[in-house]
């Protein structure tokens, strides 16, 4: 059977398939446009994620939309998800468990979309969909092809809340992200 956006986002909202779901308020479905050549995926939900049950609301969101904007881009042109959908207590990072419980929802949400590029923001994402010994500090921007989509990391917009001299950096990766989606060339 194949499954549509709304069957994966019922299946979402529902979901009690790990520890997650006694802990959190709201799961987070992915959100954007279903037909976005460039898909995001980020860790998991923090509070405000939480709170209001959308990605990236409260203050690594304020920084994601200043470096869509800065590079030409709004949310509404891309896809934007997490590699978990349920906020983990005390922005813990996700565990073993639950990454692996998680994951059809990301495939389900990659398969529908089909990007063209991926870029993972964070280690965690990074570690996940491109290779578990993926280093944010050596390896941010470097690319790799997979069959008809091309994929790199950079470090999560939290990062630069600690540390605002990475914000050049990092909007560094989204340029070359974003001429690698306008050129479709991979
Ligand atoms: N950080 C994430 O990794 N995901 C969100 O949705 C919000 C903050
Ligand atoms: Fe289900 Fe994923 Fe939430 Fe765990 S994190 S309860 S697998 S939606």
């Amino acid at each position: 059977m194949q499954y549509t956006w709304n069957d994966i986002k019922q299946h979402v909202s529902a979901c009690t398939l790990c520890p997650l779901s006694q802990t959190r308020h709201l799961p987070v479905m992915g959100r954007g446009d279903h037909q976005a050549g460039l898909m995001l995926i980020a860790e998991a939900p923090g509070n405000q994620e939480d709170q209001q049950g959308l990605p990236f609301v409260g203050r690594s969101g304020e920084i994601l939309d200043k470096l869509l904007q800065d590079c030409g881009l709004t949310r509404e042109e891309i896809y934007i998800t997490n590699i978990v959908k349920c906020h983990p207590p005390s922005n813990r990072d996700p565990k073993e468990e639950e990454k692996k419980a998680c994951f059809p929802y990301l495939k389900y949400e990659t398969f529908l979309l089909k990007p063209r590029i991926i870029v993972c923001l964070g280690r965690v994402a990074a570690q996940r969909i491109i290779s578990p010994d993926f280093k944010i500090t050596r390896q941010h921007g470097a690319w790799t092809y997979r069959k008809d989509c091309s994929l790199t990391a950079t470090y999560h917009p939290s990062a630069i809340l600690r540390d605002p001299s990475k914000y050049e950096l990092v909007k560094g990766d989204f340029d070359d992200a974003v001429k690698k989606l306008k050129q479709n060339t991979k």
